[in-house]
């Protein structure tokens, strides 16, 4: 499907709903900065996220060195973790269009290999408070506005629960869930181009042209 840069897609009242981790803020360094501390591989590891992940896997710890290192990025090391650009630009134009946004993401409380406490929905609430987020200033979500579920399914239904007409995800499973209404518009945010798309998806490759489709030029 084309972006039509005429069209105005949301208009006033649309609720939009959009998903967190790799969607709004991406981990892509704060896995090498981790695995480097971890001495899980060395400064040669290749930079792309995938291929990143694979090495860390086939070291002799396995996917638990991979499940160490999520614990570590998701919780006390999200620090290390970056805005997606165009993010908080497309926020702020919501707000701005009378657009609703929640962000919902799938995201236990605790991670399986953390050994610091740490609670992985408050370390990604402070993220987001840091990073301006909440900032009237900027997008001024409310911070009543982010859910998190303990699994697909219950995100899939809180996504419906809030009335949400589109939702924005990275992962293409999320929109699989059988669960998942096809009256509600789905938009895969894919900047690899790397995942099939569903009919009746749409596929954006970053935050300016889901703007662009959004609100018009
Ligand atoms: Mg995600």
């Amino acid at each position: 499907m084309m972006a039509d840069q005429a069209a105005l897609n949301f208009a006033s009242g649309t609720i939009l709903g959009i998903d967190l981790d790799n969607t709004i803020l991406s981990y892509d360094q704060a896995i090498l900065a981790v695995a480097l501390r971890m001495k899980l591989v060395d400064a040669q590891a290749p930079r792309d996220k995938r291929r990143l992940r694979d090495l860390i896997r086939s070291g002799p710890e396995g996917d638990v060195a991979w499940q160490r290192v999520q614990a570590e990025i998701y919780g006390p090391a999200i620090g290390h973790a970056v805005l997606i650009d165009g993010v908080i630009r497309f926020l702020t134009r919501c707000r701005q269009h009378g657009v609703t946004v929640h962000i919902v993401s799938h995201k236990t409380k605790r991670a399986n290999y953390d050994t610091t406490g740490t609670d992985l929905r408050f370390a990604a609430l402070g993220w987001l408070e840091n990073n301006g987020i909440f900032s009237l200033d900027g997008p001024g979500l409310p911070r009543a506005n982010v859910w998190f579920a303990d699994t697909r399914a219950e995100k899939v239904d809180r996504i419906v629960d809030l009335g949400c007409s589109w939702f924005i995800d990275d992962l293409l499973e999320v929109f699989e869930e059988p669960s998942f209404p096809s009256s509600i518009g789905r938009i895969l945010f894919d900047p690899t181009a790397a995942a099939s798309v569903m009919p009746g998806m749409l596929r954006m490759a970053d935050w300016p042209s889901i703007e662009r489709w959004a609100f018009g030029g």
